[in-house]
Order: structure tokens, then C-alpha cells, then sequence
């Protein structure tokens, strides 16, 4: 039988927003000390505008858009639909791609049948065009990621599309550059917004003396901006999912009591890692399945009521 008190919580949590899908995690929640926050989807809308596009030399801005388009066809990450949904706005023909390739935590790859697009085959006009032409026949490869893509190939992109990236950095946007046969050729930055009710999750773990981190595979820049804005204390950039869980464990040999507050699955190992794992309810499947607790309403400062909830329910049973 459940003891009374713990069924008490448990309808408690229930009333509070949250499930509780493992009762030994919930009564540690009141000893955490350290609470990590997945950045996009979790402190952050996760739903990616377009702010901005640039491309190199003679490319067309919508040609790039539109071979972006095509390559991110079959990912469901929110960048690639900010970027299909840019292209359908624009109202540009997509060409069809084959040999799909998710690039977890980096970006997407695919290979674009050249006869859909000869306009915008790789070496763009003047002297290079044969060259271009022939390699055009076969069909070639579009990548579209993070700067951690183009450090993952070894590619450098040119001073303007730096440049660009700089620039939108520093305003707290990623940045996914689009590249064909190997060749970086244009860039997008992508601005997500803070959710409102960020901060003050934030703010409550504070001044219950919890100290809060961020871990995410996005781009350093973006990735501070975004902490400055919030005040959080200990920030993980460029981590890869293989990597995440990584980050929770090193925190743990520290000694730290940790939570893992995630929606994606590149978040489960992190989640089942942690002493508390807590998912966000409009999270992926995996996610939730690999969480202690689920926050139903979706609202991140449900962390520290479930942190006091914790606290008040399991001094009653000593
Ligand atoms: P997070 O850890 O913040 O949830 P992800 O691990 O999903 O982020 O992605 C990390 C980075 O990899 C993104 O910021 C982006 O630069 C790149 N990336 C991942 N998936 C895609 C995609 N489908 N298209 C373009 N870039 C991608
Ligand atoms: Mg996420």
C-alpha cells in the first residue's frame, strides 16, 4: 500500500503541475543544490524566427533559402521548420532531395538532384562554370548546422559570413550556415525568445540557495547572451547529446546533488543521469519516459515548487 503520506504529495505535486513518475527523486528534490536547464525548449520558446540571411558571391539569397529548405525536409528540429517555413513564405520551389542525413546536434545533410536547380550550382558562375556544370550533373551535397558543423568538417567560412556570425552573436541569434558541395555559401541567424517565466524560475532556485546552470548544444555566444540575460551562474555550450550526460556526472563527482530539467531527446541520457530528472510535459516522448517528474504546465519556475513540495512533504515523515 502507499503510505498516506506520500499519496498526499503525490495528489499535492498533482495539483502543483507535476507528475511524479518516481518517488525516491521527489524526496531528494528537497536536498538539490544545483539545477541544470536545458536552453532551447526549455528556458527558451525553442520556436526559431528568421532574422536574417547573407550568402557569398553570386548566390541568390532564395536559391540558399530554398537548398536549406530542401535539405532540412525531414528534420523536425525547430530551426528546420523556421527555415521551411521561410521558404513556403517566400513561396520558393523546393527541390527534391535524396539520401537524408541527421547530423544529431549539428545540423542536417542531403544530396539535392542538380537538374531541379542548375541555377545554383556550386561554383556559381564566370571561369569555374565547367568544373561546376559537371558536378552539377550528378547532383550534390547540401549540409545546413551550427558553427560546430563547420568546425566538425573542418570547413572555414569566408570573412563576410564570419563576420555575419559575429554580428548576430553578439545580439544573443544563432547561426546555421548553408553549405553546397563543401562550400560554405550563405548563412541564417535565428533569434528564439527568452520565456517570461524563465527569469523567475531562476530567481526562486536563487534564493533557496540552489545554484542554476545551462547546458546546451548551441553556439557559446548565443548560449551566454541568453545566460547573462537570466543570471545563470555556470554555463555548457557546443556540448553534444552523446555529451550531455557527461557534463550531469562531472557536476555529481563534484559532489553536487543535481536536476536536469530538459525537453529534447537529445536530453534523455542527461535526465536519467541526474538525481532528479525533470521533464518538460510538451517535451518529446523520450524525454518525459526518461524523467523522475513531469512538469505538466510546462512552466519551468514549477522547479522550485516542486523543490519546496519536496521539503515540506518529507519533513512531515520524519
Ligand atoms: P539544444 O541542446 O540547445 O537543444 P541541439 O542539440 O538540438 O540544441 O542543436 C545544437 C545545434 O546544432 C543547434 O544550435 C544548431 O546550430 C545545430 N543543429 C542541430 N540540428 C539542426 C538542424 N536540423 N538544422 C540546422 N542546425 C541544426
Ligand atoms: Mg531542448
Amino acid at each position: 500500500a502507499v503510505p498516506l503520506v506520500v499519496a498526499i504529495n503525490t495528489s499535492m505535486a498533482a495539483r502543483s503541475g507535476m507528475l511524479v513518475r518516481d518517488r525516491i527523486a521527489m524526496e531528494q528534490a528537497r536536498n538539490l543544490d544545483t539545477v541544470v536547464f536545458d536552453k532551447t525548449g526549455t528556458l527558451t520558446a525553442g520556436e526559431q524566427g528568421i532574422v536574417d540571411v547573407t550568402t557569398v558571391d553570386d548566390w541568390d539569397e532564395d536559391d540558399v533559402l530554398a537548398l536549406a529548405a530542401a535539405a532540412e525536409g525531414d528534420s523536425e528540429h525547430m530551426i528546420a521548420q523556421a527555415i521551411r517555413e521561410e521558404a513556403d513564405v517566400r513561396g520558393l520551389s523546393v527541390p527534391d532531395v535524396s539520401r537524408f542525413e541527421a547530423l544529431e546536434g549539428r545540423g542536417v545533410r542531403a544530396t539535392v538532384e542538380s537538374d531541379v536547380v542548375p541555377a545554383v550550382a556550386p561554383g556559381g558562375s564566370g571561369d569555374e562554370s565547367a568544373t561546376a556544370t559537371s558536378s552539377a550533373r550528378d547532383g550534390y551535397t547540401v549540409s545546413v548546422g551550427g558553427p560546430n558543423l563547420l568546425r566538425h568538417l573542418e570547413i572555414d567560412p569566408s570573412p563576410d559570413l564570419e563576420r555575419f556570425a559575429d554580428e548576430a552573436g553578439a545580439r544573443g541569434e544563432g547561426v546555421v550556415y548553408v553549405l553546397a558541395a563543401e562550400h560554405a555559401v550563405g548563412a541564417i541567424a535565428l533569434a528564439d525568445v527568452i520565456r517570461e517565466e524563465s527569469f523567475a524560475a531562476i530567481d526562486a532556485l536563487h534564493e533557496m540557495g540552489v545554484s542554476v546552470a545551462m547546458l546546451t548544444g548551441d553556439d557559446e555566444d548565443v548560449a551566454h547572451s541568453v545566460a547573462d540575460e537570466l543570471g545563470i551562474d555556470t554555463v555548457f555550450a557546443e556540448v553534444l547529446p552523446e555529451d550531455k550526460d557527461e557534463k550531469i556526472l562531472e557536476l555529481q563527482d563534484e559532489g553536487h546533488l543535481v536536476a536536469m530539467v530538459g525537453d529534447g531527446v537529445n536530453d534523455a541520457p542527461a535526465l536519467t543521469r541526474s538525481d532528479v530528472g525533470i521533464a518538460i510535459g510538451s517535451g518529446t516522448d523520450v524525454a518525459v519516459e526518461s524523467a523522475d517528474v513531469v512538469l505538466v504546465e510546462n512552466d519551468p519556475r514549477d522547479v522550485a515548487s516542486l523543490v519546496r513540495l519536496s521539503a515540506k512533504s518529507y519533513r512531515k515523515m520524519q
